[in-house]
């Protein structure tokens, strides 16, 4: 089942810097709305070839629901207006400038509810270990596209080894409210350890 598109554009825009006009800026690693959700389901293409048909293929309501611009009213397709909200005054497409969070909520009063349900079935746990690293920041979209939709817990862990609790708290509670935004089940845990216990393990694992 492929990702809501309200939540892959907001996980792709929590990686990368927006970029205006193109899917992807190969200088600052930059995405705009369509390329951050693209990210987000492992399917930007660095040259901008296959972007187009990769979108469509993954979200292909988005040609085929035509709607109103929120902020002008100018109407098209999904897809056109959301190049139209996420570039800037003055580019070919004529658009508003919007960053990608706000994007992401308009798509998402428009996207297909989702019909499937996970049932009774048990929540399996991804267990999550984080630190500021771009590592870290990378695997977090993959963790958070296993989880999304519900059904699976994600505990977002860090091992403080160096004594501040309170910085580890912090960044475990910023991780797990940016999981929460995208709908995904996460607690926070701290867990501390002594200098060096936690080297050499794996950065995060999946449990039944
Ligand atoms: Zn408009």
């Amino acid at each position: 089942m492929t990702m809501k598109l309200s939540e892959a554009i907001r996980l792709g825009a929590m990686a990368t810097p927006k970029a205006d006009g193109v899917f992807f800026d190969r200088r600052t690693e930059a995405t705009c709305a369509q390329g951050a959700a693209l990210l987000a389901i492992g399917k930007l293409d660095r040259k901008p070839r296959h972007n187009h048909a990769n979108m469509t293929a993954a979200w292909p309501w988005i040609v085929t629901t035509r709607v109103s611009c929120p902020s002008c009213g100018k109407r098209g397709s999904v897809r056109s207006l959301i190049i139209h909200l996420n570039d800037e005054f003055g580019t070919a497409a004529g658009g508003h400038g919007w960053n990608r969070n706000r994007i992401a909520g308009w798509v998402a009063t428009l996207e297909p509810m989702d019909t499937k349900r996970t049932g009774g079935r048990r929540l399996r746990r991804v267990l999550f270990a984080t630190d500021r690293s771009a590592a870290s920041r990378a695997a977090l979209l993959a963790v958070a596209g296993l989880a999304v939709g519900g059904g699976t817990e994600v505990v977002v862990l860090h091992v403080d080894d160096r004594g501040r609790p309170r910085e580890s708290e912090e960044l475990t509670g910023e991780v797990t409210c940016g999981l929460i935004a995208l709908a995904v089940h996460a607690r926070p845990e701290v867990r501390h350890a002594s200098r060096g216990g936690a080297a050499g393990q794996p950065r995060w694992r999946v449990g039944g």
